[in-house]
C-alpha cells in the first residue's frame, strides 16, 4: 500500500462522507503549487475556492501571521485589542463603507447580513413583525446553515433538512422582471452573487447587477453583495460588482480575507445599516480575533496595490483566450472573469479532473458537466500555460 492509500483510507473510514475529494494526499505548498505525500507536484487550479487567492504560505502573510502569533491571539470581544481598530477601519475604507462586522466562516457572515437586513427593515423601514421577506436567487450558493440552505435550490444542499426557514423568495437569476414581481413593501433584502460560484462561475447578463441596484434603491430594500468567492481580487477587480460601477448596500466577504491561513469573514456596510446592532445582539467568540485581524489587515495592504487586480485581469484574459479556442466538440461553453473560469464541457467533469491530476494539474467539478478554473493569482504565466496544455491533453484523450 501506497502512503496515499494508506492515508485515504483513514478519511475514508473515518471522516463523514461530504465530500467526493481527488485520490491525493498533499503534505506540503508554495505559491501555486502544492506537493503531496508521494513527493508529486501538482499546480493549483482551484485555490481552495479562491481562499487562496494569494498563493499558498504567501510569504507576507504568513510573516504577518507570525509577527501575530508572538504576540496575542485571542482575547473574545469582551476586550478591544491593537489590531481590532485599524483592522475594521482599513476594511471599511477599502469597500468605501463606514462599518465592519467581522465573523469566521462565509456562512456566518451571510447569517449575520440576513439578521441585519431583517432587523433593519423592522426598526428602520417599518415593515411589521415577522413579516420581512429576503430575495434570493436560483442556483445560489451562500453556505451551509440550515437558514442558508433553506433557500438553496440544489436538492444535496437541501433534502432532508427540513423544517426550513420561512421569509425567502428566490427567483430565476438574471431575470429583472421576475426580481422586480417579487419584490414589496416588505422586502428587506436581494441576497445576490454578483458571480454565481458554485452554480459553475455563472456571469449575470449585462445590466442585471444594475438592475438589481436601481430597484433595491426605488423599494427600500437593501443589496446584499455575496462577494465571499468573487471579491478580493478573484475576477480582475476588488469586488465583481465593479464590473458595472454598483455600490450594493452590503458587502459580504470571506475565503481570500483569511489569506489562506484561517476562515475570516467579515460584512461591510454603512451605519444606517450595521447601527442596528447593539451589545449582545449579535456576536462570535472568535470573530475579529487578533491573529485573523493581523493577516486579514496584511491581505487589505496587498489589495490596496492593485497588483492582484491586475495580475487577474491580464492573465485572466489570457487564460480566456486560450480557453475560447478549445475544441467545440468537448466545450460547450466557457464562462467567467478575470483568472474564473467555468468550463462546460459535454460530457462528464469528473473524469476530466482525475485526468488533470494525473498529469500534475488539481481542478475540480462543480455539479456534473462544469469544470472549475481559479488558480491562486500569483500563478506564473509560463505555468498558467502549462495548465492549459494538460487541459487540452485531458480533454483530447
Ligand atoms: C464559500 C461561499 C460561502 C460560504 O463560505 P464558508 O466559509 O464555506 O461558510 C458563501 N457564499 C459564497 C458565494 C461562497 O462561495
Amino acid at each position: 500500500m501506497t502512503r496515499t492509500q494508506a492515508l485515504r483510507a483513514l478519511s475514508e473510514e473515518h471522516s463523514a462522507h461530504n465530500y467526493h475529494p481527488l485520490p491525493i494526499v498533499i503534505a506540503e505548498a508554495e505559491g501555486a503549487w502544492v506537493t503531496d505525500v508521494e513527493g508529486r507536484r501538482y499546480l493549483d487550479m482551484l485555490a481552495a475556492y479562491s481562499a487562496v487567492n494569494f498563493g499558498h504560505r504567501n510569504p507576507r502573510l504568513i510573516a504577518a501571521a507570525q509577527r501575530q502569533l508572538e504576540r496575542v491571539t485571542l482575547v473574545s470581544r469582551a476586550f478591544d485589542h491593537d489590531q481590532f481598530g485599524p483592522f475594521v477601519k482599513e476594511l471599511a475604507e477599502l469597500a468605501g463603507k463606514d462599518m465592519v462586522l467581522p465573523m469566521n466562516s462565509g456562512a456566518e457572515a451571510v447569517e449575520t447580513a440576513l439578521k441585519a437586513a431583517r432587523k433593519w427593515g423592522y426598526e428602520v423601514k417599518g415593515v411589521p413583525a415577522d413579516e420581512a421577506n429576503i430575495i434570493t436567487f436560483e442556483g445560489n450558493f451562500h453556505g451551509r446553515t440550515t437558514t442558508i440552505i433553506s433557500f438553496s435550490t440544489d436538492p444535496d444542499a437541501r433534502n432532508s433538512y427540513g423544517p426550513y426557514t420561512p421569509g425567502f423568495r428566490t427567483v430565476p437569476y438574471g431575470d429583472v422582471d421576475a426580481l422586480k414581481a417579487a419584490m414589496d413593501e416588505a422586502t428587506v433584502g436581494v441576497l445576490i452573487e454578483p458571480i454565481q460560484g458554485e452554480a459553475g462561475v455563472n456571469v449575470p447578463p449585462s445590466g442585471f447587477l444594475t438592475a438589481v441596484r436601481e430597484l433595491c434603491s426605488a423599494g427600500g430594500a437593501l443589496m446584499i453583495a455575496d462577494e465571499i468567492q468573487s471579491g478580493l481580487g478573484r475576477t480582475g477587480t476588488t469586488f465583481a460588482v465593479e464590473h458595472e460601477n454598483v455600490v450594493p448596500d452590503m458587502y459580504l466577504l470571506g475565503k481570500a480575507l483569511g489569506g489562506g491561513i484561517l476562515p475570516v469573514s467579515a460584512v461591510v456596510a454603512d451605519a444606517d445599516v450595521l447601527g442596528v446592532f447593539r451589545p449582545g445582539q449579535h456576536g462570535s467568540t472568535f470573530g475579529g480575533n487578533p491573529l485573523a485581524c493581523a493577516v486579514a489587515r496584511e491581505v487589505i495592504a496587498m489589495l490596496r496595490t492593485g497588483e492582484y487586480q491586475e495580475r487577474s485581469r491580464v492573465l485572466g484574459a489570457h487564460m480566456h483566450e486560450r480557453l475560447g479556442a478549445l475544441p467545440g466538440d468537448a466545450v460547450r461553453e466557457v464562462r467567467g472573469r478575470g483568472l474564473w473560469a467555468g468550463v462546460e464541457l459535454n460530457g462528464k467533469a469528473r473524469p476530466v479532473s482525475e485526468r488533470l491530476m494525473e498529469l500534475g494539474v488539481l481542478a475540480k467539478e462543480t455539479h456534473e458537466t462544469t469544470l472549475r478554473l481559479a488558480p491562486p493569482l500569483v500563478v506564473e504565466k509560463d505555468d498558467l500555460d502549462w495548465a492549459l496544455d494538460q487541459l487540452e491533453i485531458a480533454l483530447r484523450d
